[in-house]
């Protein structure tokens, strides 16, 4: 799914995205310059393995997030409290952050019970 930047206002616009486990639901908002807020939960389930036996581990997801994205070039400048991801197209795609996301969290280290318990 993919939202033209420009068309993000003020109100906020609602989008979600499913991919084979997970749910990506939130809003996008536009903020200031050339940035649009962008305010989510991810949920669901994504498989990661054991950093220890490797094992499949179905992770529990429950993340809030929160991050500008910068219609082009972002002038740091700006003083902001989050994140921000520059486009360089002038799109948001909701299915590429969710990815990037998705590969964030499984490159965290992760122990399946029989590890923990041992
Ligand atoms: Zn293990």
């Amino acid at each position: 799914m993919k939202i033209l930047l420009r068309k993000v206002t003020k109100t906020p616009l609602d989008f979600e995205v499913e991919s084979e486990e997970t749910n990506f639901k939130g809003y996008l908002q536009y903020h200031a310059g050339n940035l649009i807020l962008l305010k989510a939960n991810l949920s669901g389930f994504v498989d990661t393995e054991c950093s220890q036996c490797g094992q499949t581990i179905k992770l529990p997801l429950d993340e809030e997030l929160e991050f500008f994205i910068s219609d082009g070039l972002f002038d740091g400048d700006e003083r902001i409290e989050l994140d921000v991801i520059e486009s360089f197209d002038s799109v948001a795609d909701l299915d590429e952050i969710l990815h990037s996301e998705l590969e964030l969290i499984k490159s965290d280290y992760f122990s399946c019970e029989n590890c923990q318990n041992s």
